[in-house]
Protein backbone atom coordinates (compact mmCIF):
# COMPACT_ATOMS: atom_id res chain seq x y z
CA UNK A 1 0.00 0.00 0.00
CA UNK A 2 1.20 3.62 -0.87
CA UNK A 3 -0.48 6.19 1.55
CA UNK A 4 1.29 9.74 0.19
CA UNK A 5 1.53 12.88 2.58
CA UNK A 6 -1.45 14.76 3.80
CA UNK A 7 -2.49 18.00 1.71
CA UNK A 8 -1.60 21.56 2.86
CA UNK A 9 -4.26 21.46 4.89
CA UNK A 10 -3.99 18.53 6.43
CA UNK A 11 -7.42 16.49 5.32
CA UNK A 12 -7.43 13.48 3.49
CA UNK A 13 -9.22 10.52 3.04
CA UNK A 14 -8.11 6.74 2.38
CA UNK A 15 -10.27 5.14 0.36
CA UNK A 16 -10.19 1.21 0.65
CA UNK A 17 -9.56 -1.31 -1.80
CA UNK A 18 -11.79 -4.10 -2.45
CA UNK A 19 -14.45 -2.51 -0.46
CA UNK A 20 -18.73 -2.97 -1.25
CA UNK A 21 -20.35 -5.75 -3.49
CA UNK A 22 -18.98 -9.15 -3.45
CA UNK A 23 -19.77 -11.30 -6.08
CA UNK A 24 -22.10 -13.11 -4.14
CA UNK A 25 -24.08 -9.85 -3.13
CA UNK A 26 -24.13 -8.62 -7.13
CA UNK A 27 -25.47 -12.30 -8.07
CA UNK A 28 -28.21 -12.18 -5.58
CA UNK A 29 -29.26 -8.65 -6.74
CA UNK A 30 -29.20 -9.66 -10.30
CA UNK A 31 -31.09 -12.51 -9.51
CA UNK A 32 -34.60 -10.79 -8.42
CA UNK A 33 -33.82 -7.69 -11.24
CA UNK A 34 -33.73 -10.72 -14.18
CA UNK A 35 -37.06 -12.32 -12.27
CA UNK A 36 -39.01 -9.10 -12.11
CA UNK A 37 -38.02 -8.99 -16.04
CA UNK A 38 -38.89 -12.26 -16.94
CA UNK A 39 -41.73 -12.93 -14.88
CA UNK A 40 -42.96 -9.45 -14.12
CA UNK A 41 -43.92 -8.55 -9.84
CA UNK A 42 -44.53 -9.18 -7.44
CA UNK A 43 -41.94 -11.30 -6.86
CA UNK A 44 -41.68 -12.39 -3.39
CA UNK A 45 -38.28 -12.54 -1.45
CA UNK A 46 -37.43 -14.23 1.67
CA UNK A 47 -35.51 -12.03 3.79
CA UNK A 48 -33.96 -9.07 2.35
CA UNK A 49 -32.07 -10.11 -0.42
CA UNK A 50 -28.92 -8.66 1.05
CA UNK A 51 -28.24 -6.93 4.12
CA UNK A 52 -28.92 -3.03 2.97
CA UNK A 53 -31.26 -0.99 3.27
CA UNK A 54 -30.54 1.05 0.25
CA UNK A 55 -30.85 -1.86 -1.81
CA UNK A 56 -34.12 -3.68 -0.17
CA UNK A 57 -35.86 -0.39 -0.45
CA UNK A 58 -34.55 0.17 -4.48
CA UNK A 59 -36.10 -3.27 -5.13
CA UNK A 60 -39.29 -2.69 -3.10
CA UNK A 61 -39.75 0.10 -5.30
CA UNK A 62 -39.57 -1.83 -8.41
CA UNK A 63 -42.11 -4.18 -7.07
CA UNK A 64 -40.31 -6.71 -4.61
CA UNK A 65 -42.50 -8.02 -1.82
CA UNK A 66 -40.22 -8.45 1.35
CA UNK A 67 -41.63 -11.40 3.47
CA UNK A 68 -40.43 -12.55 6.94
CA UNK A 69 -41.22 -16.52 6.15
CA UNK A 70 -42.25 -18.55 3.12
CA UNK A 71 -46.03 -18.89 4.86
CA UNK A 72 -46.89 -15.35 3.72
CA UNK A 73 -46.23 -15.77 0.25
CA UNK A 74 -49.72 -17.09 -1.89
CA UNK A 75 -49.32 -20.41 -2.85
CA UNK A 76 -48.53 -20.64 -6.76
CA UNK A 77 -46.10 -17.27 -6.14
CA UNK A 78 -42.39 -16.73 -7.08
CA UNK A 79 -40.52 -16.45 -4.31
CA UNK A 80 -36.45 -15.86 -4.38
CA UNK A 81 -34.33 -17.24 -1.97
CA UNK A 82 -31.75 -14.95 0.09
CA UNK A 83 -27.97 -14.51 -0.32
CA UNK A 84 -27.33 -15.63 3.00
CA UNK A 85 -29.32 -19.74 2.46
CA UNK A 86 -32.10 -21.43 3.87
CA UNK A 87 -32.48 -24.73 5.42
CA UNK A 88 -33.64 -27.78 4.08
CA UNK A 89 -36.62 -27.42 5.87
CA UNK A 90 -37.50 -23.81 4.52
CA UNK A 91 -36.97 -25.61 0.40
CA UNK A 92 -39.35 -28.27 2.12
CA UNK A 93 -42.03 -25.71 3.08
CA UNK A 94 -41.77 -23.94 -0.04
CA UNK A 95 -42.99 -27.13 -2.11
CA UNK A 96 -45.31 -27.60 -0.15
CA UNK A 97 -47.34 -24.89 -0.50
CA UNK A 98 -46.54 -24.95 -3.84
CA UNK A 99 -44.26 -22.12 -4.97
CA UNK A 100 -42.10 -21.09 -7.46
CA UNK A 101 -38.63 -20.93 -5.81
CA UNK A 102 -35.41 -19.46 -7.24
CA UNK A 103 -32.14 -19.79 -5.08
CA UNK A 104 -30.03 -16.93 -4.46
CA UNK A 105 -27.88 -18.40 -2.09
CA UNK A 106 -23.88 -17.35 -2.32
CA UNK A 107 -22.05 -20.29 -3.94
CA UNK A 108 -19.93 -20.02 -0.94
CA UNK A 109 -22.36 -20.32 1.66
CA UNK A 110 -23.88 -23.58 -0.24
CA UNK A 111 -20.47 -24.76 -0.24
CA UNK A 112 -20.36 -24.41 3.80
CA UNK A 113 -24.09 -26.24 3.86
CA UNK A 114 -22.33 -29.01 1.64
CA UNK A 115 -19.59 -28.82 4.36
CA UNK A 116 -22.37 -29.89 6.82
CA UNK A 117 -23.68 -32.53 5.45
CA UNK A 118 -20.57 -33.73 4.34
CA UNK A 119 -19.28 -34.14 8.37
CA UNK A 120 -23.21 -34.68 9.97
CA UNK A 121 -22.92 -37.96 7.56
CA UNK A 122 -19.82 -39.40 8.69
CA UNK A 123 -21.26 -38.83 12.05
CA UNK A 124 -18.95 -35.81 13.52
CA UNK A 125 -20.12 -33.48 16.22
CA UNK A 126 -20.28 -29.98 14.15
CA UNK A 127 -19.63 -26.72 16.01
CA UNK A 128 -20.73 -23.92 13.91
CA UNK A 129 -18.71 -20.39 14.79
CA UNK A 130 -21.42 -17.67 14.16
CA UNK A 131 -23.60 -15.18 15.29
CA UNK A 132 -26.84 -16.54 17.52
CA UNK A 133 -30.27 -15.47 15.19
CA UNK A 134 -28.60 -14.20 11.90
CA UNK A 135 -30.00 -15.48 9.10
CA UNK A 136 -27.22 -17.42 7.46
CA UNK A 137 -26.36 -19.36 10.91
CA UNK A 138 -29.69 -20.45 10.91
CA UNK A 139 -30.09 -21.81 7.41
CA UNK A 140 -26.55 -23.71 7.75
CA UNK A 141 -27.44 -25.38 10.53
CA UNK A 142 -30.55 -26.52 9.54
CA UNK A 143 -28.86 -28.55 7.40
CA UNK A 144 -27.89 -30.93 10.54
CA UNK A 145 -29.64 -29.77 12.93
CA UNK A 146 -29.14 -32.66 15.44
CA UNK A 147 -24.83 -32.62 14.61
CA UNK A 148 -24.78 -28.83 14.40
CA UNK A 149 -23.48 -26.47 18.09
CA UNK A 150 -23.19 -22.85 17.65
CA UNK A 151 -20.13 -21.46 19.66
CA UNK A 152 -20.53 -17.54 19.29
CA UNK A 153 -19.36 -16.12 22.37
CA UNK A 154 -16.38 -17.16 24.27
CA UNK A 155 -18.86 -18.39 27.00
CA UNK A 156 -20.51 -21.28 24.35
CA UNK A 157 -17.26 -22.81 23.85
CA UNK A 158 -17.48 -24.46 27.68
CA UNK A 159 -21.39 -25.20 27.04
CA UNK A 160 -20.42 -27.34 24.02
CA UNK A 161 -20.88 -31.06 24.66
CA UNK A 162 -19.58 -33.97 22.03
CA UNK A 163 -20.25 -37.34 21.85
CA UNK A 164 -16.56 -38.52 20.39
CA UNK A 165 -13.76 -35.64 20.77
CA UNK A 166 -11.63 -37.10 17.99
CA UNK A 167 -15.15 -36.87 16.10
CA UNK A 168 -15.30 -32.77 15.99
CA UNK A 169 -14.85 -30.45 13.47
CA UNK A 170 -15.49 -26.42 13.37
CA UNK A 171 -16.96 -24.34 10.31
CA UNK A 172 -17.98 -21.06 10.15
CA UNK A 173 -20.28 -18.38 9.13
CA UNK A 174 -18.59 -16.70 5.94
CA UNK A 175 -18.83 -13.10 7.11
CA UNK A 176 -16.91 -13.18 10.83
CA UNK A 177 -14.37 -11.13 11.86
CA UNK A 178 -10.81 -13.67 10.71
CA UNK A 179 -8.71 -13.00 14.00
CA UNK A 180 -11.77 -13.04 16.41
CA UNK A 181 -13.12 -16.68 14.63
CA UNK A 182 -9.31 -17.75 14.94
CA UNK A 183 -9.34 -16.95 18.96
CA UNK A 184 -12.67 -18.80 19.02
CA UNK A 185 -10.96 -21.92 17.40
CA UNK A 186 -7.85 -21.83 19.47
CA UNK A 187 -10.41 -21.78 22.90
CA UNK A 188 -12.22 -24.69 20.90
CA UNK A 189 -9.23 -27.01 20.68
CA UNK A 190 -7.88 -26.42 24.21
CA UNK A 191 -11.36 -28.22 24.67
CA UNK A 192 -10.81 -30.90 21.80
CA UNK A 193 -7.09 -30.77 21.07
CA UNK A 194 -8.26 -33.19 18.02
CA UNK A 195 -10.81 -30.59 16.78
CA UNK A 196 -11.11 -30.98 12.91
CA UNK A 197 -10.26 -27.86 10.41
CA UNK A 198 -12.37 -26.78 7.78
CA UNK A 199 -11.73 -28.78 4.51
CA UNK A 200 -11.05 -24.97 2.68
CA UNK A 201 -11.53 -21.07 4.83
CA UNK A 202 -15.89 -20.81 4.95
CA UNK A 203 -15.01 -17.24 5.50
CA UNK A 204 -15.49 -15.82 2.55
CA UNK A 205 -12.83 -14.28 0.26
CA UNK A 206 -14.88 -10.86 0.51
CA UNK A 207 -15.01 -10.30 4.02
CA UNK A 208 -10.91 -11.36 4.52
CA UNK A 209 -10.12 -9.09 1.77
CA UNK A 210 -12.11 -6.23 3.13
CA UNK A 211 -10.89 -6.54 6.40
CA UNK A 212 -7.41 -6.97 5.44
CA UNK A 213 -7.62 -3.73 2.92
CA UNK A 214 -9.32 -1.53 6.31
CA UNK A 215 -6.53 -3.20 8.69
CA UNK A 216 -3.68 -2.28 6.28
CA UNK A 217 -4.96 1.69 6.92
CA UNK A 218 -6.27 1.90 10.08
CA UNK A 219 -3.62 3.06 12.29
CA UNK A 220 -3.39 5.50 9.97
CA UNK A 221 -6.80 7.64 10.56
CA UNK A 222 -8.10 9.60 13.36
CA UNK A 223 -11.69 7.92 11.77
CA UNK A 224 -13.00 5.23 9.98
CA UNK A 225 -16.34 5.35 8.26
CA UNK A 226 -17.86 1.92 7.25
CA UNK A 227 -20.73 2.40 4.49
CA UNK A 228 -22.99 -0.39 6.08
CA UNK A 229 -26.55 -1.38 7.32
CA UNK A 230 -27.00 -2.62 11.13
CA UNK A 231 -27.64 -5.87 10.01
CA UNK A 232 -24.72 -6.15 8.17
CA UNK A 233 -22.58 -9.07 9.75
CA UNK A 234 -19.72 -8.02 7.59
CA UNK A 235 -19.82 -4.15 7.83
CA UNK A 236 -19.72 -4.22 11.66
CA UNK A 237 -17.24 -5.99 11.48
CA UNK A 238 -15.29 -4.34 9.35
CA UNK A 239 -16.22 -1.30 12.60
CA UNK A 240 -14.67 -3.63 15.00
CA UNK A 241 -11.46 -4.55 12.89
CA UNK A 242 -10.75 -0.96 12.31
CA UNK A 243 -10.91 0.04 16.11
CA UNK A 244 -8.76 -3.09 16.65
CA UNK A 245 -6.17 -2.50 14.14
CA UNK A 246 -5.30 1.04 15.63
CA UNK A 247 -8.20 3.53 14.09
CA UNK A 248 -9.17 6.33 16.33
CA UNK A 249 -12.76 6.09 16.19
CA UNK A 250 -14.89 3.78 13.61
CA UNK A 251 -18.59 4.61 12.71
CA UNK A 252 -21.55 2.59 10.34
CA UNK A 253 -23.73 4.47 8.15
CA UNK A 254 -26.13 3.67 5.96
CA UNK A 255 -26.20 6.58 4.20
CA UNK A 256 -23.89 9.42 3.86
CA UNK A 257 -26.22 11.92 5.54
CA UNK A 258 -26.01 9.90 9.07
CA UNK A 259 -22.47 11.56 9.02
CA UNK A 260 -22.63 13.52 12.39
CA UNK A 261 -20.01 17.05 12.27
CA UNK A 262 -18.96 15.60 16.10
CA UNK A 263 -16.78 12.69 14.34
CA UNK A 264 -14.79 15.26 12.22
CA UNK A 265 -13.76 17.32 15.22
CA UNK A 266 -9.64 17.24 15.32
CA UNK A 267 -9.74 15.09 12.76
CA UNK A 268 -7.51 15.09 9.53
CA UNK A 269 -7.11 11.37 8.03
CA UNK A 270 -10.47 9.90 7.61
CA UNK A 271 -10.57 5.98 6.16
CA UNK A 272 -13.52 5.02 3.98
CA UNK A 273 -14.49 1.95 3.49
CA UNK A 274 -17.59 -0.49 2.60
CA UNK A 275 -19.47 -3.58 3.99
CA UNK A 276 -19.84 -6.41 0.54
CA UNK A 277 -23.67 -5.17 0.21
CA UNK A 278 -22.85 -1.82 -0.31
CA UNK A 279 -23.58 -0.17 -3.60
CA UNK A 280 -20.43 2.26 -4.54
CA UNK A 281 -22.82 5.03 -5.07
CA UNK A 282 -23.65 5.06 -1.18
CA UNK A 283 -19.36 5.34 -0.78
CA UNK A 284 -19.07 8.23 -3.70
CA UNK A 285 -21.76 10.22 -1.51
CA UNK A 286 -20.01 10.14 2.00
CA UNK A 287 -17.09 11.41 -0.23
CA UNK A 288 -18.99 14.15 -1.70
CA UNK A 289 -20.13 15.29 1.51
CA UNK A 290 -16.41 14.85 2.83
CA UNK A 291 -14.92 16.82 0.24
CA UNK A 292 -17.74 19.75 0.81
CA UNK A 293 -15.94 19.73 4.67
CA UNK A 294 -12.48 19.92 3.18
CA UNK A 295 -11.48 16.26 2.83
CA UNK A 296 -10.98 16.73 -1.25
CA UNK A 297 -7.53 14.94 -1.18
CA UNK A 298 -9.39 10.89 -1.65
CA UNK A 299 -6.31 8.39 -1.83
CA UNK A 300 -7.20 5.14 -2.94
CA UNK A 301 -5.11 2.26 -0.36
CA UNK A 302 -5.52 -0.97 -3.34
CA UNK A 303 -4.63 -4.64 -1.04
CA UNK A 304 -6.28 -6.80 -3.51
CA UNK A 305 -8.14 -7.05 -7.22
CA UNK A 306 -11.42 -9.36 -6.61
CA UNK A 307 -12.06 -10.67 -10.10
CA UNK A 308 -14.56 -13.16 -9.15
CA UNK A 309 -18.18 -13.96 -9.93
CA UNK A 310 -20.85 -16.32 -9.85
CA UNK A 311 -23.42 -17.49 -12.52
CA UNK A 312 -27.05 -16.62 -11.89
CA UNK A 313 -29.57 -19.49 -10.97
CA UNK A 314 -29.85 -21.75 -13.78
CA UNK A 315 -33.83 -20.49 -14.13
CA UNK A 316 -32.36 -17.56 -14.87
CA UNK A 317 -29.49 -17.71 -17.33
CA UNK A 318 -29.58 -16.35 -20.89
CA UNK A 319 -25.79 -16.40 -22.02
CA UNK A 320 -24.92 -12.97 -21.13
CA UNK A 321 -24.31 -11.94 -17.46
CA UNK A 322 -25.67 -8.54 -16.19
CA UNK A 323 -24.40 -6.44 -13.51
CA UNK A 324 -27.22 -5.19 -11.25
CA UNK A 325 -28.56 -1.91 -11.81
CA UNK A 326 -28.39 -0.73 -8.18
CA UNK A 327 -25.13 0.12 -7.98
S1 LIG B 1 -20.03 -11.82 1.68
FE1 LIG B 1 -19.06 -13.67 0.92
S2 LIG B 1 -20.49 -15.32 1.39
FE2 LIG B 1 -21.62 -13.39 1.59
S3 LIG B 1 -22.54 -13.08 -0.41
FE3 LIG B 1 -20.56 -12.05 -0.47
S4 LIG B 1 -19.13 -13.57 -1.32
FE4 LIG B 1 -20.97 -14.64 -0.66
Amino acid sequence: MSTASPTSNGKRVLLAKPRGYCAGVDRAVVTVEKALEKYGPPVYVRKEIVHNKYVVDTLRKRGVIFVDETSEVPEGSLVVFSAHGVSPAVHAEAEERNLRTIDATCPLVTKVHKEVNRFARDDYDILLIGHEGHEEVEGTAGEAPDRVQLVDTPEDVDKVTVRDPSKVVWLSQTTLSVDETMERVNQLKERFPELADPPSDDICYATSNRQFAVKTMAAECDLVLVVGSQNSSNSKRLVEVALQAGARDAHLIDYAHELDEKWLEGVETIGVTSGASVPDVLVMELLEKLAERGWEDVQEVTTANEKITFALPRELRDGGRARSSVR
